[in-house]
């Protein structure tokens, strides 16, 4: 009897019993099953999508934040690198006047101009990106190059690259379509060689052209949920025409390229001419776009990124100031982490140049400031919460205690 009852309760959108489904949820009149239910929700946010579709919040120029401001909002995260943070800051602003321009229909139309900035590892670039995407007025996310492939092959699809934009923008698409998306590590698509392979170059060329679709502007078909495309989902159009592509790069190496053509061109037009005056150490200010040809980008995906800038090395002086100055920099939050236990941290200005010195010692750079000040206060955290004290002041001869007790050889390899 309880048999026949249990068999009576079926999904009333696809007719399935109780004992084919994985769970049945009951309604007033009627059960659905756990598919349905999925389905359903996303035939309901795609019928929401495209009745927003016309209905995205304008922008007014008025309320929306100058590059000066910009600018001035990136200097309390982000140490230094004046010139990207210039160079983002406008493209930033351009991006919002095209859109601006797009919705009053003008006959001049301005171009978007895609960046790629190009820097060494934990230089900051993609703290730029997530600070800026803190104060932006339009969709944005972060991707990374290096799991892409071309269609066929394991890795997900290019076009899963506007998935996450699709998803930050709660998959309403004229939102998403003026979004804006960071590209980190674009150098790992860099295809081996200088010449075109003739062999097939899975991860590198052929990716490259894949991308360019997007960058262009053009319609992409975009799996909703990410990864492969698979022939039973349904594909949302995505028009990338006003989608600002910001592009990141450590292009490790490409310091030898830009030495090649510094030297072989010093007698040139636009030529850097004397050759004393070239800083050395930093060659990476003069990077060109013919660098980026040598590293292994296409010469079209290098016309699509118009707007090249590079970050700077750290040096002694930005690594002291990333330790102190941003708004939530380490030792702030160290800090706050103390006083939460009303413990009042105090740190000997000596201990910051000894945690700068080991940073570069152990060739860490800014990524390293964290874990150097981690091991040297690990003791401190687990004890002092139930010492009832209210006050802790880390001395430089505590840090060389705790940082020489600590296993280096773990930093070193991180
Ligand atoms: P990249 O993307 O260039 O490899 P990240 O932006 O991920 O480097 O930087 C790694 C970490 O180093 C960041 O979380 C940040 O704490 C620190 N950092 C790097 N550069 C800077 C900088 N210019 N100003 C402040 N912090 C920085």
């Amino acid at each position: 009897m309880a048999d026949s009852k249990k068999n009576r309760n079926r999904c009333s959108f696809c007719g399935r019993s109780e004992d084919e489904v994985g769970f049945l949820i009951s309604g007033l009149n009627g059960f659905i099953c756990d598919s349905c239910a999925a389905q359903a929700y996303e035939i309901t946010q795609e019928a929401m999508g495209a009745r927003q579709k016309n209905g995205v919040k304008p922008l007014d120029l008025s309320d929306l934040p100058k590059p000066v401001e910009i600018k001035q909002f990136l200097d309390q995260y982000v140490i230094g690198q004046d010139d990207a943070k210039r160079f983002l800051a406008v493209s930033v602003y351009n991006h919002y006047k095209r859109l601006l321009q797009k919705d009053r229909g003008d006959d001049v139309e301005i171009e978007k101009s895609n960046i790629i900035m190009v820097g060494s590892t934990g230089t900051g670039k993609t703290l730029l990106a997530r600070t800026i995407a803190k104060m932006l007025n339009v969709p944005f996310t972060i991707v990374d190059a290096t799991v892409l492939t071309e269609a066929g092959y394991v890795g997900e699809d290019i076009e899963s690259i506007l998935t996450r934009l699709l998803q930050v923008a709660d998959y309403n698409v004229a939102e998403a379509e003026r979004g804006i998306v960071f590209i980190d590590e674009i150098d790992k698509i860099a295809r081996k060689g200088d010449n075109p392979s003739i062999t097939r170059d899975v991860s590198g060329e052929g990716v490259q052209q894949g991308l360019l679709k997007l960058l262009e502007g053009s319609v992409v078909n975009v799996p909703p949920q990410g990864g492969r495309k698979h022939p039973e989902q349904k594909m949302i159009p995505v028009n990338t025409k006003n989608i600002l592509f910001i592009c990141g790069g450590a292009f490790d190496g490409i310091e030898k390229k830009i030495a090649q053509r510094l030297n072989t061109h010093v007698v040139g037009y636009n030529s850097v001419r004397n050759t004393a005056a070239i800083d050395k150490n930093n060659l990476m200010q003069y990077i060109a776009p013919q660098d980026l040809k040598s590293f292994g980008l296409i010469p079209e995906i290098i016309g699509r990124l118009p707007v090249l800038t590079y970050l700077n090395p750290l040096d002694r002086t930005a690594l002291r100031a990333i330790l102190t100055e941003p708004k939530n920099s380490i030792i702030k939050q160290y800090i706050k982490l103390f006083e939460m236990d009303g413990v009042k941290l105090d740190f000997e200005d000596a201990v910051f140049e000894y945690i700068v010195d080991k940073a570069i010692e152990y060739k860490l750079g800014a990524r390293g400031l964290r874990s150097i000040v981690e091991t040297i206060m690990m003791d401190a955290m687990f004890e002092i919460p139930s010492e009832h004290k209210d006050s802790f002041t880390v001395t430089l001869e505590y840090a060389k205690h705790q940082l020489e007790k600590a296993n280096m050889a773990r930093l070193q390899n991180a």
